[in-house]
């Protein structure tokens, strides 16, 4: 399956790995359990759980690709990796301030898939579709299909960077821009770099963490070739989602010198503890990233029952301050509509 970059790819432990695991990425995506029956006879949840799955998966689908249920617990509804992935009767809730697009994204888009919301940076969405479903994203209910753009419309975008000389740095987002195709991918960037005033560009990627094997000889190629300077922004928000798989993913990145980075959501029952906040920076210390954002949870309808509240979050975070080195401290954020940056808290 791999061609390419073979000593960037070895993997001691390739041969041990479930035979599901060893499959191209694309089709570890493309075979992601869809159904929230099959999500709970394979961990052995208790019947119970179903038509609480089904009515969340009825408001968001359910994706879980093998390689990231093979992290998660048989048996125990309440591991903190499923609590993430699991669809639950609480996401019919409505819950007050709660909303659809709480980041009022559509009031930004000056291009299709183009949000131009901070100076000097501009996030465009690479690619609609995510390797996992997070049942607590504030795009859950996003618009996608208006925001799918074809070649020609990336002609557009491309040409609003081009006019703003402020922009400095491209960020591609999503969905998940790493679910798009290399040749996909590989033609979007060598355009951006033949932008002069570009300097960086940045990823926000949850599919290294989801479906290590997304960092293959083919994108490690594209992104080893181009003039920007690389900046990975990895979402992982508990320290068991790091396995030997990802840790290995990270090195290969690290290998070609992108910067990597982390943002984490704080969530309800996920990593709501200042033991498991600090095993988690101690753990991407290990696997060579550094923590970036803490963010709090953005007030997306169906995901209340993730919520910590502010004082709450701010008490972790003091906690947190006297168990780590500094350099492995995330900033505790929240976004705020119409805000120049992300906003400390
Ligand atoms: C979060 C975000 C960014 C990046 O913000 P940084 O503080 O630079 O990480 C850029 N554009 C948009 C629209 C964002 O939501
Ligand atoms: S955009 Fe990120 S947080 Fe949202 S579902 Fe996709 S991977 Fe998960």
């Amino acid at each position: 399956m791999i061609t390419r970059s073979p000593a960037l790819l070895q993997r001691p432990d390739r041969e041990a790995r479930p035979l599901a695991l060893a499959a191209p990425w694309q089709t570890q995506l493309s075979r992601a359990i869809r159904d929230p029956h099959e999500l709970c006879r394979r961990l052995g949840l208790d019947d119970a759980w179903l038509p609480g799955a089904e009515a969340g998966h009825g408001l968001f689908e359910v994706r879980v690709p093998e390689a990231y249920l093979a992290r998660i617990r048989p048996g125990d509804p309440h591991d903190p990796l499923l609590r993430q992935v699991l669809p639950l009767a609480a996401e019919a809730a409505s819950a007050s301030g709660f909303v659809d697009d709480p980041l009022a994204e559509a009031d930004h888009a000056p291009a299709p898939g183009l949000i131009h919301k901070y100076r000097g940076r501009v996030l465009l969405i690479a690619s609609p579709a995510c390797a996992v479903n997070c049942r607590y994203c504030f795009r859950r209910h996003f618009p996608y299909e208006d925001n799918s753009p074809s070649r020609a419309q990336w002609q557009q975008s491309l040409g609003y960077l081009r006019e703003d000389a402020s922009i400095r740095e491209a960020i591609l987002s999503g969905g998940d821009p790493l679910a798009a195709s290399d040749r996909r991918l590989a033609w979007l960037v060598e355009r951006l770099e033949a932008i002069p005033h570009l300097k960086r560009l940045r990823i926000h990627t949850r599919l290294p963490v989801v479906i290590p094997d997304r960092i293959d000889g083919a994108l490690l190629d594209w992104l080893a070739a181009t003039r920007l300077q690389r900046v990975m922004v990895l979402h992982i928000n508990h320290p068991g989602e790091i396995d030997d798989a990802v840790v290995a993913a990270c090195e290969r990145l690290k290998q070609i010198g992108v910067t990597l980075l982390n943002q984490s959501v704080l969530l309800r029952g996920v990593n709501d503890d200042v033991g498991t906040l600090a095993a988690l920076s101690e753990r991407l210390f290990e696997a060579g990233v550094l923590p970036y954002y803490l963010h709090v949870l953005d007030p997306v309808a169906g995901a209340a029952h993730f919520d910590v509240p502010d004082n709450e979050a701010r008490e972790l975070v003091a906690g947190l301050r006297e168990m780590l080195p500094g350099f492995l401290m995330p900033r505790l954020v929240r976004e705020i509509p119409g805000e120049a940056s992300k906003t400390p808290l």
